[in-house]
């Protein structure tokens, strides 16, 4: 086996006594009587026994089983544990229209439980989010657009034919579609009669249009060309493979990856692309339709619940080919994968920080060693993990140097801020005016970066000093002025800004501390009166839709300054813009998180990439107070390699990942001594880990202390990479007994230490 995590894995293969991790069976039907056990996603500690149906059943089929009152969703796993009386063996209650578990997924999801530590009914509910699966199929009516025009065009009428349009490929249900398009039913059956809607029958959980994978692709570069083919051949060869394919932005990436979802479609394989949920575009979707002749299925938080459903189903049965979707796609029920494509393998998103604590680019990987299917990593600032797996010569690597078309890397410099004296009040500097002013001479577009959502960070009273605080939190509030209303980042809580100071009461003493997008527009629309301006940030729009309108705007050059959160550091192609500023460079850069320094670099390389796509060069300064610091200096000089040698240098110091091992053990409660003995006796009996040469940290108060009325307390376990940290780790933790209310959560890699 190849590939870096396969290493971390073997080191549990010796699954211990995992309730759940009964040994495969032989027998791979089980006839009528027999007795079998069941999988559920109930939180129980292990599976339950049933009988066989009339029919008998299959290892792998989705069934619906008898529990107390209810019937509930399971997983036949294999032949009945009995030790009970056969007697009292009650009988599955119906065997799913589905395709059953396969034997792979079956192994994935156990493997993924192993290494998240995370108990197998959590797993099943993961691989089977999809609504209505226990529903019997059937007939139902969906929506979708007609070729007659509407009697008399009105907002509500508009939003519902805009909407279809915009989602031409999915099916949707009445209320679904009235969800989407934000009326009533109503409106809807009203455009029947004029033919703008029409009103179809349909089997539920039709396939997907078959995709066209002879049709040609846009003729490529030698250098796109070259990557093509090597991808092509990883995946022609049907065997497990990673690759990283790095490239800056707009240097075709995508296009050269669409090369090797068209290899898989032509061995009847099937397709998944990860992308961060924020890059799921319809530009993207369009883009791939007319590649490849129809629309993939999709999987997002944005997709109804029937759409949902069907693509399960669909993809289980072979009747979707290409799934584009957000990280949890991962665990869709492909029947035959060829080829995962992990889109900006860098982004923090692809880790899920509650419920599983996975990465999805890392179980990617572990998911296709077990289909033999290909891997590509795509970025244009790889995550450090993945330069050290490609030094280590365990990913292949492709580059594409420079950018499609006319289009080059912007030039950077530093605007040291020190020199400028700025009011506490104003945040650009008059040389980023000075140039904002020019590219608005020439017509063209400026982006200034800030990534802090709101008005202000913090609220002060001139007063007496006092900061506005979640009253559930350890966290202060931001104002949002948009919104009228003080926000906390943490649990969403928000109030009123008050009149008057709430510790010592003195009115009108509150005051904005730092910036926020919010403040920053206000600041703009003072110095650029002139300008036309539009703030991305994902709080002010209501809907995905709205969102996308705003972009196409900006797109075809209908704003001057752009101020953006990090919702523009990714994925969208502004041909106008030539100036970006970064308000604030060293933002990323405090704190004590290891990945900081990595994180400002890419964050900072992505955003500077946004300006320049088209002939026009492009020019990035960066505000900062410390223009000397290695990572500015670095970002600066461009000098990627270099950066990671250094960085990686640093981490193999520290013993930290990728060149260790680590793992987040976040304790949580409402009563602070509680939580404390906890993980005080836990610190205490840390025999377990040492067997292993862990060294244990902590247990401290977590960065946030308090969310949402819990008390948090963390502790840190690092240990060299070859160490079985999970076996360990769990046998630690099962010496304490948790106290009602106190939640215990495991996070292996950690990614963020709040
Ligand atoms: P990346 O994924 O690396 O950001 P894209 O694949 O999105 O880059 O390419 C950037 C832009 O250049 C897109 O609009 C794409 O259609 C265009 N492009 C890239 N390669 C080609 C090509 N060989 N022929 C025509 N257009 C191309
Ligand atoms: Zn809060």
């Amino acid at each position: 086996m190849t590939g870096a995590l396969n290493e971390n894995w073997k080191a549990l293969a010796c699954a211990h006594e995992n309730p759940y991790h009964i040994r495969m069976d032989e027998a791979d039907f089980y006839p009528e009587g027999a007795l079998v056990t069941v999988l559920t996603a109930e939180p129980l500690d292990r599976t339950l026994d049933y009988k066989a149906p009339e029919g008998g059943v299959e290892r792998g089929a989705f069934v619906e089983v008898p529990l107390g009152p209810r019937k509930v969703l399971g997983c036949v796993w294999g032949a009945g544990l009995g030790g009970f009386d056969l007697s009292k063996a009650r009988r599955i209650s119906a065997v799913l229209d589905v395709a059953p578990m396969r034997d792979e997924m079956r192994s994935f999801l156990e493997k993924v439980a192993a290494y998240t530590l995370t108990p197998m009914p959590a797993m099943l509910r993961l691989a089977t989010r999809a609504p209505g699966l226990m529903n019997p199929p059937g007939m139902r009516k969906i929506y979708r657009r007609g070729t007659g025009l509407p009697p008399r065009e009105t907002e509500a009428r508009k939003r519902v034919l805009d909407t279809l349009d915009d989602y031409g490929g999915l099916s949707f249900t009445l209320k679904e579609l009235a969800d989407a398009a934000d009326v009533t039913p109503s409106v809807i059956k009203g455009l029947l009669p004029s033919g703008a809607i029409v009103e179809e029958d349909t089997p539920r959980d039709l396939p997907y249009r078959r995709l066209d994978a002879d049709a040609p692709g846009k003729e490529l570069t030698e250098a796109q060309g070259e990557a093509a083919q090597a991808l092509r051949a990883a995946v022609a060869a049907q065997a497990y493979s990673t690759t990283l394919l790095k490239g800056v932005t707009g240097s075709g990436k995508t296009e050269v990856y669409l090369e090797a979802v068209a290899e898989c479609l032509k061995h009847g394989r099937q397709a998944l692309v990860l992308l961060p949920e924020i890059a799921l575009t319809s530009e993207f979707l369009t883009r791939f339709e007319d590649r490849f002749g129809a629309r993939p299925a999709e999987w997002h938080s944005g997709v109804t619940m029937t759409e949902r459903r069907r693509v399960w189903k669909m993809v289980g049965q072979g009747g979707a080919q290409v799934v584009i979707g957000a990280r949890s796609a991962l665990y869709l029920p492909f029947q035959n994968l060829g080829l995962i494509v992990v889109d900006e393998e860098h982004d923090g998103s692809y880790k899920q920080e509650d419920g599983v604590m996975y990465n999805a680019r890392d179980m990617a990987v572990l998911r296709a060693s077990l289909c033999s299917a290909a891997v590509v990593l795509a970025s244009a600032t790889p995550s450090l993990e993945t330069w050290a797996n490609v030094e280590a010569g365990k990913y292949k690597r492709l580059d594409l140097e420079s950018r499609y078309g006319p289009a080059v890397m912007p030039d950077m410099q530093a605007l040291d801020m020190r020199v400028d004296k700025l009011p506490a009040t104003q945040f650009i500097s008059e040389r980023l005016a000075n140039a904002v002013r020019m590219r608005m001479q020439k017509g063209e577009q400026s982006l200034l970066f800030l990534n802090r959502r709101g008005y202000a960070p913090v609220t002060i009273c001139r007063a007496c000093g006092f900061q506005i605080a979640c009253d559930h939190c350890d966290a202060r509030m931001v104002e949002h002025r948009f919104l009228k209303r003080l926000m906390c980042h943490q649990c969403g809580e928000t109030k009123p800004m008050p009149e008057a100071c709430p510790s010592c009461g003195v009115e009108g003493r509150l005051a904005p501390v730092g910036p926020g997008v919010e403040r920053l527009a206000e600041e703009v629309a003072e110095r650029f009166p002139e300008a036309k301006c539009a703030v991305l940030s994902s709080d002010l729009f209501a809907s995905a839709r709205a969102l996308k309108e705003q972009i196409r705007l900006i797109a075809e050059g209908d704003t001057d300054i752009i101020i953006g959160t990090q919702l523009v550091a990714k994925g969208h192609n502004f041909p106008n813009l030539t100036l970006v500023g970064v308000i604030d460079a060293d933002l990323g850069l405090q704190g004590s998180d290891l990945r900081a320094a990595e994180r400002t670099f890419q964050l900072m390389r992505q955003v500077a990439g946004r300006a320049g796509r088209s002939e026009k060069k492009g020019i990035a300064l960066l505000q900062t107070y410390q223009p000397e610091h290695p990572v500015i200096r670095a970002i600066l000089a461009g000098d990627e390699e270099g950066f990671w040698r250094a960085e990686a240098a640093e981490r193999k110091m520290a013993g930290v990942p990728p060149y260790g091992r680590m793992a987040g053990i976040i304790l949580s409660g409402p009563d602070l001594a509680v939580v404390s003995d906890v993980a005080n006796h836990l610190a205490r009996s840390a025999m377990p880990l040492q067997r292993v040469g862990a060294q244990l940290f902590g247990p401290a108060p977590a960065p946030i202390a308090r969310v949402r009325g819990r008390h948090r307390i963390r502790l840190l376990v690092k240990a060299e990479k070859g160490a079985p940290l999970q076996v360990a780790l769990s046998d630690w933790v099962r010496q304490v007994k948790l106290p009602n209310n106190v939640r215990l959560q495991i996070d292996i890699d950690p990614q963020s230490f709040w």
